[in-house]
């Protein structure tokens, strides 16, 4: 008989959905049985005499297997294609995590390195303010040079120089520094005497009120007091002298001091 040709002719020349229709009740029997038992089964019967009508169930069968076994090689591939799917979007999905974790790091990165520029540039720009001088009293001139005689001075000539500043102007700290002398000082009347970084000493003498007290420490520009015209004095202005040391007689040139120190004046 031709049982294997005409499998395989009725399997591959018929609609699949209709033998499905057809061959589903067959499906369980197969289930159990085994598509090889089945097979076996017609083969054996044809040559024992068995009719045509029970080969053709069997062949029916043996129809329904294939396409079951088509069906769970479809669903196999179906499966597969779903789980590769999963296993790329999930890929994808790490992949993006990681991208993101690591434009985060980088961002964090350059806001610390952004903060520790400013505060760089804070700290130079702090370094740089206590570093500057400037004047003494605000827009005004010298109307008595130093070292300009005369019988005023108990040192027979001028220690320091005068500010025009009408009583009441303030006065400033000309740099950073420790206050070391806040207080009456005799001919300089109300003054203070300021030690600052580089070592040197300046002094404001003849002022109405003070700001400060001995141990303050103060900053370029920082009001120390007001002018007036106290102690040995003709007038209201501010006596400012400039001093290697702490003692009287290290005066040195207070014009040169400031100009030293990129004061215009
Ligand atoms: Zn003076």
């Amino acid at each position: 008989m031709a049982l294997g040709s005409r499998a395989a002719g009725k399997h591959r020349g018929s609609s699949r959905l209709s033998r499905k229709t057809a061959g589903y009740a067959g499906i369980a029997a197969l289930a159990t049985t085994g598509v090889v038992g089945s097979l076996a089964a017609p083969a054996f019967a044809a040559d024992n005499g068995i009719s045509n009508s029970a080969q053709d169930n069997a062949l029916g069968a043996v129809v329904v297997a294939e396409d079951l076994a088509g069906d769970l090689q479809d669903q196999a591939d179906s499966q597969q294609r779903a789980a590769e799917h999963a296993a790329a979007k999930a890929q994808a999905e790490a992949d993006a995590k990681q991208r993101a974790a690591e434009a985060k790091r980088a961002a964090e990165a350059q806001a610390k390195a952004e903060r520790e520029a400013a505060e760089r540039a804070a700290r130079e720009e702090e370094r740089k303010r206590l570093n500057t001088f400037v004047a003494p009293v605000d827009g005004s001139y010298v109307s008595t040079q130093y070292h300009a005689g005369g019988g005023m001075w108990s040192s027979g000539s001028h220690t320091g120089i005068d500010f025009h500043a009408a009583s009441g102007t303030t006065v400033h700290a000309v740099g950073a520094g420790t206050v070391v002398e806040a207080g009456w000082g005799g001919a300089y009347g109300n003054n203070v005497v300021i030690k600052h970084n580089d070592g040197t000493y300046t002094q404001y003498g003849h002022m109405n009120s003070l700001n400060v007290s001995v141990g303050d420490q103060v900053t370029p520009g920082q009001q120390i007091g007001l002018s007036g015209s106290t102690g040995n004095s003709s007038g209201p202005h501010l006596h400012f002298e400039a001093r290697t040391g702490s003692q009287y007689g290290s005066d040195i040139d207070p014009l040169a001091y400031l100009r030293s120190h990129g004061v215009s004046v």
